[in-house]
């Protein structure tokens, strides 16, 4: 990450920083540097400091069917801590420890109220490449369109998430603790 005034004036602004970017479909990733936008509005920003590779990502890289959203940064799992935050967040603040989310949760549509259903309409699995609030790609390589994977692209030492689509965890006493509103989430994605 280049120091820019995100670090000096508190106000996030784009940072550069690495990714292992695929291409094309099958083609081999290569770590590149991006740009990396400040997180808009009700996203956050995340230093990555753990992502797994998934079976999911490998079956959507080796995939014809997306041609067309490329070049793409993949993975899909992580976790990090918050750098920055944009408008409106009020769940988290810098410094946050997070675990991201494939399937966020907003939790004022139908399903996310319901109590009986993890399928959010608003920020739901998302495979155009793009985020969920302005259907555009955080991420560019001069000036040009990285695209996402699944709205979460940890295969990137920051990118930019919903904050619906992270979870604040606590390590107490050596012990995880994980935010008991989206327990059920985080269990799912740590596969517990
Ligand atoms: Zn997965
Ligand atoms: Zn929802």
């Amino acid at each position: 990450m280049s120091l820019t005034d995100s670090v000096q004036n508190k106000q996030p602004g784009v940072i550069t920083c690495k990714a292992a970017v695929a291409w094309g479909p099958g083609k081999p990733m290569v770590i590149e540097e991006v740009e990396l936008s400040p997180p808009q509005s009700m996203e956050i920003r995340v230093k990555v400091v753990c992502t797994s590779l998934c079976r999911s990502d490998v079956t959507a890289w080796l995939s014809q069917a997306q041609a067309s959203i490329y070049p793409r940064i993949f993975g899909h799992e992580a976790s990090g801590i918050v750098e920055s935050v944009g408008e409106g967040v009020t769940e988290f603040v810098e410094g946050d420890h997070v675990l991201t989310l494939f399937t966020g949760e907003c939790m004022s549509c139908r399903h996310c109220t319901s109590g009986k259903s993890n399928i959010c309409q608003v920020l739901g699995l998302k495979r155009d490449g793009v985020m969920h609030g302005d259907q555009k790609t955080r991420f560019s390589i001069k000036g040009k369109p990285v695209y996402h994977y699944c709205a979460v692209s940890s295969f990137s030492e920051y990118t930019v998430v919903h904050s619906g689509c992270a979870v604040k965890v606590w390590v107490l006493l050596g012990r995880l603790q994980i935010s008991l509103k989206d327990q059920r989430w985080s269990f799912l994605v740590l596969g517990l």
